[in-house]
Order: structure tokens, then C-alpha cells, then sequence
């Protein structure tokens, strides 16, 4: 069995080293001239910058690539996790363990009695909203200065406009399986606050999935775009410019908009993807001298700020800068977050403009001066999970064709790989 592979992000680059070595042969097409996907490191002026993911969490999966890969010297661990939410013109310190829920400034001491009464409340219904849904279970208090800043800051997105069926089945099956969500969140915080550390690598995120193209390279294809999928008997052939690969299942993992094109042919409610909404997001990189330790900061919803967040990479992987004869740079690195689903039309700002918000409002809440390294926009960020999703309902996948990908499972990159060894799995059976 052949399988075609479309796309070498890290779902497609994981999924061909899981299937690299069984019975199943793949080759993988790539457009663009590099492996990653929306996974992009770099150096600018010596210091390493991260366009896609900031960091990632050493869980099982992950874990096991790194091994496969060799590149276990190349791990760097953040310590443990110190999150920031700006709230009230000050940063504090979000609770993840039992002794920094009874310091935080971010409860009143009725807030935190509202979060322990979680397992009196109903159960999360998926037709609710995230805000509703945790607004009613914890508290007003602790949606507005902790869940809200937090989980709206993971996606780039507003929590009102995100239906739990869309954006939190995760959450509905821990519910299930505990009885309540108060449960799940003691056990974690009793057990030190995370499950997995965060991590990256000396060259950033993406060294991972330059790894797996360097480890499989023989069968992906790089700046090789996929123009169309036709069928072929009880397999189908995957049209390139140059070149046509016969197979006998395909592996989707390409950008909504993108799977919607080339899906077209084969189903007419292929469009249905095409309505799917994603957040827009530029990033703001600085070059900052500060002394903060932690991970970065959300910003809560009624500041008065357009800044989303901030990434402390400065701290969390030592990212300072160096030289091209290798000595030290004054200062480090730190990711300013704009735009989202708060405020797309921000992205339609020059990079002049939106690296003067990033300083200027990083000076505000760090109480230092920066200085702008780099401007980059997405105009497709984050995946919304929003009520657009609904359109995924009319979806329906030709024989043969799997989707694996971050908007019909879930976001995180531990989650892309996991994906893919599930399906590594299923085409060995
Ligand atoms: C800004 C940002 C920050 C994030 N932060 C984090 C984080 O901190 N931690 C975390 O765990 N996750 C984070 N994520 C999520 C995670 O990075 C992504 O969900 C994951 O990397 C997606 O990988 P993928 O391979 O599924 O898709 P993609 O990376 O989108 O890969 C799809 C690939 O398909 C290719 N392609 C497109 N069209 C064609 C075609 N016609 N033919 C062939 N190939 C094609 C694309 O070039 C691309 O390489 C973040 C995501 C973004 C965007």
C-alpha cells in the first residue's frame, strides 16, 4: 500500500517517520521550499526568532521523536510554568499549584470559593460558549482574570465566540471521565502544576521538523505542490506540476482553504472548509534587557492595551543574542502578540506602526525599553473554532482520503504527532 502525503508540517513529517519502516510505502509533497509548515525559526541580528510555535510540551510523543531523531542534546527545558495575566496595570502571577491558587492576587478570596464549588455546578453543555461555560462553572472572577486571558490567549481568539463543542472537547471528555473539572485541575496542581515541561531546541522548534526531513527526505518532496487530486481506480494520483504519484490512500494535512481546493473534485461539500474562520496575528519580536523570569504574559480582555500577549523567550529558553563570531548580544528576545479575533483590522497597520504598539506597550507593563527586531503577520493565525465550525457537520471524507489536521483535531503540536501515530498505526492494521 502507498499512501500520498500532502503537506510537510509536522503532521505529515511525523506520520512519515511512524510509517517509515512497516509494510505501508508514502511519499510526502511539499510546496513549500522548506520542511515545518506554520513551524518557522531563525536567526535575525544573531538572535533566534520563532514565527509559529514559542514552545511545545515534552509529552510521550514528542519525547519519543526526540530519541528516534538524536537530538536529545539539543532539548532545552524551560523551568516550571510562570505565567503572567496583566490585569488591574500590574503583572500576576497565574496559580498552578495549590500554594500559588491560596497567594494569587488574581482571586479575591470569594473567587477562589467560587472555583472550589466547580463540582456543584452543571456540566459543561457543548451548545454553551467557552466564557459561558467557564464563567458559570468558576466564577466570573476567575473567567475574567485567569481562565478567560489564558484560554483566549492559547488560540488568539475571544472565548464568547467559541461553542465548548468546538473548542473544548478535551475539556467535555475529562468532565466525563472525573465526574467534574475541579478534580482533574487538583490532581495536576498537587502533582507541581504541568504535566510535561516546556521545551524547544538550540535552534528553535523547527529544528524538529528539519530533523524528520532530514531523517526521511528520500520520500518528501519539497517545493512540490499538490495542483490536484484526481481518483485512479480504487486509488487515486496526486497531480504536481511536474510530476503525477499514483496511491492508494491520501493524507491531507494542508490549511483549510487549501484541502477545500483540492478536495473539490472529489466531494461537493469539500466547500464546506472553506467557511472555516481563522485568526489573523502579527508578532512583534524585541530585543528587551530584563530581568523578568517566567514565560510571558496574557493580557486580560478590558485592558486598555492591543497587545494579546507576550512570550518571554528571553527567559523561558535563554534566548539572547549572538553574534556572527559568536559572542553575546545585549539583551534577549521577546514575542509581542497583535491582533487575533480582538482586533484583526490591526493587521492591516504597517510593520512601522505595529512594532511602535509592541514597544511602546511593552515598555508600559515590563517597565523597560525595547527595541523592534522583526514584524510578521498571518493573516490566517490560529484556527478559530468558532461557530464556523458548524460547517464541518456538512463535511463528508471521500473513501480513502483522511484529514489529519489542527481544524479537525486538535491544535497542539504534542497533539499533530499524536495524531499521526494513531493513523501511522491505522494503516499498519
Ligand atoms: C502562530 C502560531 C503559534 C502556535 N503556537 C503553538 C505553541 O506554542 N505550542 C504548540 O504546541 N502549538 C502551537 N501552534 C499550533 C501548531 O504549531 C500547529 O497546529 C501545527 O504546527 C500544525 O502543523 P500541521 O502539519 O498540521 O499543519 P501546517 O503546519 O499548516 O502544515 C501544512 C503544510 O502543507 C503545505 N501545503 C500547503 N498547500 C500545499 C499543497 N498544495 N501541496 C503540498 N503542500 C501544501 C504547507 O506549506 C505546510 O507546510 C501554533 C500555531 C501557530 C500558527
Amino acid at each position: 500500500m502507498t499512501v500520498g502525503i500532502i503537506g510537510a508540517g509536522i503532521t505529515g513529517l511525523a506520520l512519515a517517520h511512524h510509517l517509515d519502516g512497516t509494510e505501508t510505502e508514502y511519499v510526502v509533497l511539499e510546496a513549500d521550499d522548506q520542511p515545518g509548515g506554520v513551524i518557522r525559526s531563525g536567526r535575525v541580528d544573531g538572535y533566534l526568532l520563532e514565527w509559529g510555535p514559542q514552545r511545545l510540551r515534552r509529552t510521550g510523543p514528542v519525547d519519543e521523536l526526540v530519541t528516534d531523531l538524536g537530538l536529545d542534546g539539543e532539548v532545552i527545558e524551560a523551568g516550571d510554568t510562570k505565567l503572567f495575566v496583566y490585569a488591574d496595570g500590574d503583572l500576576r502571577r497565574a496559580p498552578f499549584t495549590i500554594e500559588e491558587f491560596g497567594h494569587t492576587d488574581l482571586l479575591s478570596w470569594r473567587g477562589k470559593l467560587d472555583v472550589l464549588k466547580e463540582p456543584q455546578t452543571a456540566p459543561a453543555d457543548p451548545e454553551e460558549t467557552a466564557a459561558e461555560m467557564f464563567t458559570r462553572k468558576f466564577g466570573e472572577e476567575a473567567y475574567e482574570n485567569l481562565i478567560g486571558p489564558l484560554f483566549g490567549g492559547t488560540y488568539g481568539s475571544l472565548p464568547e465566540r467559541m461553542p465548548v463543542k468546538h473548542s473544548l472537547s478535551g475539556v467535555l471528555r475529562m468532565e466525563e471521565k472525573y465526574g467534574d473539572l475541579l478534580t482533574p485541575v487538583l490532581k495536576r496542581a498537587m502533582a507541581g502544576g504541568s504535566s510535561a515541561p516546556a521545551m524547544s531546541f538550540e535552534e528553535g522548534v523547527q529544528q524538529l521538523p528539519t530533523a524528520l526531513y532530514e531523517a526521511h527526505r528520500e520520500n518528501v518532496h519539497l517545493e512540490t505542490p499538490v495542483t490536484g487530486i484526481r481518483e485512479d481506480g480504487a486509488g487515486y494520483v496526486l497531480e504536481t506540476d511536474d510530476e503525477s504519484f499514483e496511491v492508494d490512500d491520501v493524507v491531507v494535512t494542508t490549511p483549510a482553504e487549501v484541502s477545500a481546493d483540492l478536495l473539490a473534485p472529489l466531494t461537493e461539500s469539500a466547500d464546506a472548509l472553506r467557511r472555516l474562520n481563522y485568526n489573523p496575528l502579527a508578532f512583534v519580536h524585541l530585543r528587551a534587557d530584563s530581568d523578568r523570569d517566567g514565560f510571558g504574559y496574557q493580557v486580560r480582555h478590558d485592558e486598555d492595551l492591543d497587545t494579546l500577549g507576550v512570550s518571554w523567550n528571553a527567559s523561558m529558553f535563554g534566548r539572547t543574542g549572538r553574534s556572527d563570531d559568536g559572542a553575546d548580544e545585549a539583551g534577549g528576545v521577546y514575542t509581542v502578540f497583535l491582533g487575533g479575533m480582538k482586533k484583526p483590522e490591526l493587521l492591516e497597520e504597517s510593520d512601522e506602526t505595529l512594532g511602535d504598539i509592541g514597544a511602546t506597550e511593552f515598555a508600559e507593563v515590563m517597565g523597560t525599553g525595547a527595541e523592534v527586531l522583526s514584524v510578521n503577520k498571518l493573516d490566517r493565525g490560529f484556527p478559530a473554532y468558532d461557530a464556523s465550525w458548524d460547517a464541518l457537520e456538512e463535511f463528508e471524507t471521500p473513501d480513502g482520503i483522511h484529514l489529519a489536521t489542527n481544524y479537525t483535531a486538535r491544535m497542539g503540536v504534542p497533539s499533530r504527532i499524536r495524531e499521526a501515530k494513531a493513523l501511522a498505526e491505522r494503516f499498519a492494521e
